[in-house]
């Protein structure tokens, strides 16, 4: 029994994401950021989908919910504290809730931060989180509702999920989050080595999504407020954790 996702571009560094439960083929769309390399993910993989789980509000993962309502007739899912942003929404999800898909099921969690009402989607029999633009490869989304301590709390959410789970974004930000990870945490190895292959791949065009919850911990300075290397190098050995996530935060806003 297994989540199968396909996973595709949309507009110029937006991710579309087709998950299907094998055993039923009931299929969910998570974000809708755009009609036509969606409804070519459709054709390609023969999945059409019912539902449509959205994360967040921002026109570039709501911009074809409309079109694909009236094509399919498919459920929209969205959060609660922002339902009144998100076009065409049925059912309106809170913290905890459950979202059947076929015989999968997403848990929601609520992640404010980027905005004010943002959800990621945990499926935890798959072991898959949909994180959007709370949690990206190497970085986490922009603060444009929220103050930096509401992010850290959702991030730190997100950090209690298994250490194996496969997590799945918004956006291709990955080679630019990995320059500025760098800068703050100039002699992690594995961040090192991560960023040569993240280069590698974008060479070739290729996505460096998903990710892990494991590979993230690692290497992603957003999750590493405790690390002593990264607050030595940022002057702040005895900070608070949320303050040491707050300035890694402000840094990357004007790197
Ligand atoms: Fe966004
Ligand atoms: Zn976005």
């Amino acid at each position: 029994m297994t989540l199968e996702i396909e996973q595709f571009m949309c507009h110029s560094d937006n991710f579309g994401i087709l998950a299907r439960d094998s055993e039923t083929g009931v299929t969910a769309l998570i974000d809708a950021p755009q009609e036509r390399p969606i409804l070519e993910a459709i054709e390609r993989t023969g999945w059409t989908p019912s539902l449509l789980l959205i994360t967040h509000h921002h026109a570039d993962h709501v911009e074809a919910n409309l079109a694909l309502k009236e094509r399919f007739g498919l459920t929209i899912v969205g959060p609660a504290k922002e339902a009144d942003k998100i076009p065409g929404i049925d059912r309106q999800v809170n913290e905890g809730d459950i979202v059947r898909v076929g015989n999968q099921e997403a848990r929601v969690i609520e992640t404010p931060g980027h905005t004010a009402g943002h959800v990621s989607y945990f499926f935890p029999k798959a072991g898959v989180a949909f994180t959007a633009d709370t949690l990206f490869a190497l970085g986490c989304g922009r603060l444009f509702e929220c103050k930096p301590p509401v992010m850290y709390e959702s991030l730190k959410k997100l950090t209690e999920l298994p250490l194996e789970t496969v997590i799945y974004c918004g956006h291709e930000y990955t080679e630019s989050n990995a320059r500025f990870a760098l800068s703050v945490d100039p002699t992690n190895s594995a961040l090192k080595e991560r960023a040569k292959k993240i280069e590698a791949l974008r060479r070739e065009d290729r996505p460096t999504l998903p990710t892990t919850l494991r590979e993230e911990m690692a290497t992603n300075p957003f999750l590493r407020w405790h690390d002593p290397v990264i607050r030595r190098n940022l002057g702040m050995e005895n900070a608070p954790d949320v303050e040491v996530f707050a300035e890694i935060r402000k840094r990357k806003d004007i790197f």
